[in-house]
């Protein structure tokens, strides 16, 4: 059995303009062999704009149609971690799976809006006459990962007994534990030990400074145990900002967040901030909170701050929050009460709404009211992606006309927009920058570093020279290319 413990990262490349490019983020997807088991640790699905057509794309291996799989775990809820994981677990119905319950809660709302998106894009295809996009799974995939009687949800943080958990004893030996991750509301890192004594720690989608939920470096002592002493250690981490500083501390983006704010409401205009669905929504809420302006909150986000925020009901109650009309049936009060915001009938108010490319979402349907207003401000807080609306609203000269798309009554027709008002970024990344991916590094001293999530070659370059110079890098650095097999 010598050199059977192998790792294999299948995700690890974009599909531009039908064009596979590895060594990009695309959709998450691991494979580890180890002592005899097959386990996939997430599966994600990669965006591509094939011109006015979205289109998803799946990590490699074809789903691994054919092969036994043992074991399914999800880090988290992020569509490029979860988007496939219906038609992963439907080919592998032998498959145990494990997740955190709001991990699990909160796929629910990407996949369920994953499947929206398919479907519009489908009818948009439709319309213009081009090839339909084959959906990434089925309503009957959907319903199966749902009712699938081998998935068990866990609470952060925790260690799983397999054998008790799911009434069997083809995991002796086999310890996994599952511990939050700083970077989303149930998001967890893995520490698995298995039979023969490996380690293997697989941060997920990482921060350890505070995002929604506190920051994490690493778990304490009493969950770690002798995990990182007991065996020899095999580290999958994250890179996503592994070639970047921080530029400033977060302290202080914080600050820039409050003064723009201030600023607004002192001339009279309205914050406007674009945003993720999942997980940003509520991490901007629990930053505003203290400013005492109403928060508006519109779109998609709704959803997913309903599975994140326990305390969202009270806040709507006091007033402190107040939701769009959500009622499907009450569309036209909805569009009443995003017209008198927008316009500023109700003073400074702090506006979320998703999505934060402003390339889809009620966002871009209410950014023509709030661009051209130069009183207001509109706030990007996320990663601002190469193709989108957010990119270029940055980049134009105040005053200069946007062309924007959007859809009226089933109808895709292009809007020009003055962009007047002021435009900003603020770099309120989720993920740890390069100091605290380094940092983990240092700490956890592993034999072998596999690093995936890594946006370019000299990203992980710029990350791997940090790691060299540590005073025990570790013995095996290796980028874990889409289809590279790795060994132990
Ligand atoms: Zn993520």
């Amino acid at each position: 059995m010598r050199n059977d413990n192998w790792y294999r990262q299948d995700g690890e490349y974009r599909m531009i303009d039908g064009i596979k490019v590895p060594g990009f983020i695309g959709g998450t997807r691991h494979f580890i062999r180890l002592c005899g088991k097959s386990i996939a640790v997430d599966s994600g699905i990669g965006l591509d704009s094939n011109g006015e057509i979205k289109v998803q794309y799946l990590p490699d291996g074809n789903n691994y149609v054919g092969e036994r799989i043992d074991l399914i775990l999800e880090t988290h809820k992020h569509f490029d971690h979860s988007g496939s994981l219906p038609a992963l677990m439907w080919h592998h119905p032998e498959a145990l799976m494990l997740m955190s319950t709001k991990a699990f809660e909160g796929t629910r709302v990407t996949l369920e809006d994953s499947n929206h998106i398919a479907f519009k894009e489908a009818e948009k295809a439709r319309k213009m006459g081009l090839p339909i996009p084959k959906p990434v799974f089925t309503e009957e995939q959907l319903d199966f990962f749902y009712n699938n009687p081998n998935l068990r949800v866990v609470d952060l943080s925790w260690w799983v007994d397999l054998n008790k958990e799911f009434s069997t004893d083809e995991w002796a030996g086999w310890e996994i534990g599952l511990h939050s991750a700083g970077h989303d509301v149930g998001a967890s890192s893995f520490f698995i030990i298995a039979p023969d004594g490996n380690r293997i720690f697989l941060t997920g989608d990482i921060a350890s400074h505070p995002t929604v939920v506190p920051g994490v470096m690493l778990p304490d002592d009493e969950f770690l145990g002798d995990f990182f002493t007991g065996g020899k250690v095999i580290m999958i981490t994250e890179a996503t900002n592994g070639g970047l500083r921080m530029a400033k501390p977060r302290s202080e983006v914080n600050r820039e967040w409050d003064d723009i704010v201030r600023k607004t409401y002192e001339r009279g205009g309205i914050v406007f901030n674009p945003s993720y669905a999942a997980s940003k929504g509520s991490d901007r809420i629990l930053k505003s909170l203290h400013l005492g302006l109403p928060i508006i909150v519109d779109g998609l986000v709704r959803d997913h701050i309903r599975v994140e925020l326990p305390e969202i009901d009270e806040l709507i109650k006091n007033g402190k929050v107040i939701f769009i009309e959500e009622d499907k049936n009450k569309k036209e009060e909805a569009w009443r009460q995003r017209m008198e915001y927008t316009r500023g009938e109700h003073g400074c108010v702090i506006y979320i709404a998703s999505s934060a490319t402003l390339n889809q979402g009620i966002a871009s349907a209410i950014a023509p009211e709030i661009l051209p207003n130069e009183k207001n401000t509109t706030v990007f807080t996320g990663h601002v992606f190469d193709d989108s609306v957010a990119k270029t609203i940055l980049e134009i000269e105040r005053g200069r006309t946007l062309k924007m798309t959007n859809l009226v009554k089933g109808r895709i027709e292009p809007i020009y927009v003055n962009v007047r008002c002021g435009v900003r970024h603020l770099d309120d990344s989720s993920h740890d920058y390069q100091g605290g991916l380094i940092e983990r590094v240092r700490l956890a001293r592993p034999e072998t570093l596999i690093v995936h999530h890594c946006p370019g070659e000299a990203s992980f370059n710029a990350f791997a020279e940090q790691i060299r110079s540590l005073p025990h890098p570790p013995k095996k650095l290796i980028w874990g290319l889409n289809g590279r097999k790795i060994l132990f």
